[in-house]
């Protein structure tokens, strides 16, 4: 879950330099109509700007997107470089128009006409310097990281090649394993691929913040912080706001889960203390669905095991395709036995199957509530599988390759639950772009970037057991349900485990960069920073000693990625407040966690409508067409688990909930003058 969007390479596409003109020699000249010393513009000669940035970047766009595509499908050092280059193309242009625009600044314009410019400004997160030298650097210190990141692998001491560990077989030992050891040792492991990326990063952050200060920004954390229709220092504060409504519901579950953990683990996990991140099921312990057995409240009461649901589809496929090839090969080659590679293929292609039957489950659910069918070429061109000839980076993404239809998925689906969601996520995304795609270029994104990383998940919310047995997925309970409130709970504690545990982690990782770029935390404290806010947010502590050596936030994609993360903190409170207004469209009365809209028209509808907006107008208006409400609230998240709320308060009883918060190493004289958004938001 909690995967990046990458629309097209919009991203790293827009970079905004300022005082290009000299020293972009490589950009495209001014035209010849722009004269020198322009006359004052007029409103009409800005909405013709507006008009050739559209048109200039849709003709951009395919380029940079197949770039990327294949940079993320095909790593190796050709689609570096033609991706680098792609990237740095974008930005020459990118720089050029922002450099035009200032033309207009002052001037008096409608909406219609200043939000498109203000967009072209902010929307790239990885704002580039002007000088040409400075703005390669930074394209290939990007291209670089997110290449270090998808071939990162981990081999044990003494061993090699075959032998080294990628990241998905990192996380089959992190996500299943129970033995302390083996945890720690692949926990490690990973984190080790961050090592060397720290002072490439700094230097990328570096180059972000003069790119950010040519644009009127004090840094690249305050940029980030402006795409929002609100002041930065506004928006520190509303995720403030948001996080103090539902920092009561994570303590107690943190409590909860931290009892469990201990009567499991012993002294490996304190009574009152932090709880060691590799013993929650997640690499990054940002989703804590994979111990749910840990922490069952009720033990069996429901049936809420999809993953071996999931796996019992596969094994049935594996058996139907091996019997077929079996029978094939004994009519072809009688007498004789398949080879290893040949019984790998069919492996292979067992795998294909099952993962374009996950992603057809997926589409089901939209078509049922009145969107369209996915194009066939969503088919044919997603990566749904790892390939077993090349690296990729399998982190799930989502794509517009040319906002005409050609709409993909990169990601590498297993047989559990949450691929099944992820998928959901994906699609979600997909589905925003073509509702937008008859948007003007510079209104074909999100609301705000927390809509886009939204709908899928608010999709992802209509999944409840009874949806799972209705659509096959897991059998149907037998007889009624012996004690509905135990099963309750029980699905409640699981839907926690990842909607509830990830909301200080969505909240801290670009608190760090916030710091990093602000420039208050130093390369040469990193790390300590990263594990400060963890500890004092998620109530994690690393299972073994680390050291400035490291850099932990490398091995988190959306870091080397250089995706802004709070939208997927702001998603994940959004989207039950969509949840909410989806059920009250489909006429649900009931209560808020057993709301599925499958097959609702009339939400479809609802949805679709805001979807077309796109970014067209500040995302009050979106959230209010959808709504009613125009401010974001975390209220829907807690009347959602307020079942599970009375419970945790109930188990929680007498013990010694919290934890005790480190030392802050950034604190002391130095960070007196830190402003209030990067090291308290
Ligand atoms: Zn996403």
């Amino acid at each position: 879950m909690h995967q990046t969007i990458r629309p097209g390479r919009l991203a790293l596409s827009l970079a905004l330099p300022a005082l290009l003109l000299a020293a972009c020699g490589g950009s495209q000249p001014p035209a010849a109509t722009t004269p020198l010393v322009p006359a004052k513009p007029t409103a009409t000669d800005a909405a013709q700007f507006v008009e050739k940035v559209n048109t200039q970047l849709k003709a951009q766009y395919p380029e940079n997107s197949a770039a990327g595509w294949v940079s993320e499908t095909f790593i190796n050092d050709d689609t570096q470089l033609l991706n680098a280059k792609a990237n740095d193309r974008s930005l020459a242009l990118q720089s050029q128009l922002i450099e035009e625009s200032k033309r207009y600044n002052g001037l008096d314009l409608p909406p219609e006409i200043s939000r498109p410019i203000q967009l072209l400004k902010i929307s790239n997160p990885v704002p580039a310097p002007s000088d040409a030298a400075k703005r390669t650097e930074l394209t290939q210190l990007a291209t670089k990281l997110d290449g270090e990141y998808g071939a990162g692998k981990y081999c044990p001491p003494g061993k090699s090649g075959d032998d080294c560990l990628n990241l998905d077989q990192l996380e089959q030992i992190i996500d299943h394993s129970r033995d302390p050891q083996a945890l720690a040792a692949a926990w490690a492991g990973w984190h080790s691929v961050g090592k060397p990326m720290k002072q490439d990063y700094a230097r990328l952050a570096q180059l972000m913040d003069e790119g950010a200060v040519e644009l009127g920004y004090k840094d690249a954390g305050e940029l980030w912080r402006a795409g929002y229709d609100m002041t930065p220092e506004q928006f520190s504060s509303e995720t403030e706001r948001l996080w103090a409504q539902v920092q009561p519901l994570y303590e107690q579950l943190h409590c909860f889960v931290r009892d469990r953990l201990h009567q499991k683990y012993g002294d490996l996990v304190p009574e009152n203390g932090l709880i060691p991140a590799d013993l929650l099921g997640n690499m990054w312990a940002q989703d804590w669905s994979n111990v749910y057995d840990l922490v069952e409240p009720y033990k069996g009461a429901g049936s809420l095991d999809v993953d071996s649901a999931l796996q019992q589809r596969r094994a049935a496929l594996e058996k139907q395709k091996l019997a077929e090839f079996q029978a094939k090969f004994a009519k072809e080659h009688p007498g004789k036995k398949p080879t290893v590679q040949q019984l790998d293929t069919v492996e292979q292609q067992v795998d294909t199957q099952y993962a374009k039957d996950t992603a057809k489950i997926a589409e089901d659910f939209y078509t049922s509530i009145g969107f369209p069918a996915l194009p066939g070429s969503f088919w044919d061109k997603s990566m749904l599988t790892r390939p077993r000839d090349r690296d990729v980076v399998c982190h799930a993404s989502a794509w517009d390759m040319n906002q005409a239809g050609d709409v993909r998925v990169k990601m590498c689906i297993r047989p559990d639950e949450e691929s099944l969601e992820t998928i959901h996520h994906e699609m979600g995304h997909v589905y925003y772009y073509l509702h937008y795609n008859q948007q003007p270029e510079l209104y074909q994104s999100g609301a705000h970037d927390g809509f886009h990383e939204a709908i899928g998940d608010t999709i992802t919310l209509s999944i409840t057991p009874q949806h799972l047995q209705k659509i096959g997925l897991v059998p149907a309970s037998k007889g009624e349900v012996k004690d509905e409130q135990k099963a309750l709970i029980n699905a409640q504690m699981k839907r926690a485990l990842a909607k509830i545990a990830f909301l200080p982690f969505g909240k801290l990782i670009d608190q760090w960069r916030w710091q990093v770029f602000a420039g208050e935390a130093k390369p040469e404290h990193y790390n300590a920073a990263w594990w400060t806010l963890r500890e004092k947010y998620q109530g994690i502590a690393p299972p073994l000693a680390r050291t400035e050596e490291d850099f932990d936030p490398g091995a988190k994609y959306h870091v080397p990625g250089n995706t802004p993360y709070t939208r997927y903190f702001l998603s994940f409170v959004i989207q039950f407040q969509f949840q909410k207004a989806l059920c009250d469209a489909a006429g649900f009365t009931g209560p808020l966690y057993q709301c599925d809209i499958y097959n609702s028209k009339e939400a479809g509808k609802k949805f679709g409508d805001m979807l077309s907006m796109g970014a067209s107008r500040p995302w009050p208006e979106a959230m209010k067409a959808l709504t009613g409400q125009d401010k974001m609230d975390a209220s829907a998240i807690t009347e959602y688990f307020a079942p599970l709320m009375a419970y945790l308060k109930e188990q929680n009883q007498g013990k010694s909930c919290g934890w005790q918060p480190p030392a802050d190493p950034l604190a002391g004289p130095q960070s007196a003058a830190v402003p209030a958004a990067a090291g308290k938001t």
